[in-house]
């Protein structure tokens, strides 16, 4: 726990926020500035910086939950798909340094887009960058 940390306040209660899922290990609560109608975060009841420091098994219990939550905006928001994603890092977009994962649910029109541009590779780049994350996969 971070006494700091506004996550770990929220699993305290010494925050409110709407609960939408919650067990030993891992609660769901709806993010306070929503990018569309039930966009929730799924935290570890733990604290990690991000996913880089989360151990696999809590990496894989949230987005276990993420999974349901996506499914339960399916059945009962009528969401028509949604984006699971993590920041990690303040280059990606880290505010708050407590692994969590976005659960974003997407309605018909919704027209939500990321404002990607795109990466271009220079000849032989993508051959070489395959060829590395490989090599530190192994
Ligand atoms: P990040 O950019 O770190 O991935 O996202 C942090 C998210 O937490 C943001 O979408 C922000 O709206 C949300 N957030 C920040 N403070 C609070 C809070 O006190 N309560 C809730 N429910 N969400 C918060
Ligand atoms: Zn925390």
């Amino acid at each position: 726990m971070s006494e700091e940390c506004v996550f770990c306040k929220i699993i305290k209660k010494e925050l409110p926020a709407r609960v939408v899922y919650e067990d030993d290990n891992v609660i769901a609560f709806l993010d306070i500035n929503p990018v569309s109608k039930g966009h929730t975060l799924v935290v570890p009841k733990k604290h990690y910086r991000n996913m880089v420091d989360a151990p696999d098994e809590v990496v894989a219990k949230v987005h276990i939950v993420a999974k349901k939550i996506g499914i339960a905006a399916m059945e009962v928001l009528g969401a028509k798909g949604f984006n699971v994603i993590s920041n990690n890092e303040k280059v990606a977009g880290q505010e708050v340094f407590h692994f969590h994962v976005h659960v974003i649910p997407r309605y018909t029109g919704d027209e939500l887009h990321y404002d990607v541009k795109g990466y271009k590779y220079t000849e032989g780049e993508a051959d070489e960058v395959a060829k590395k994350l490989n090599e530190a996969l192994k």
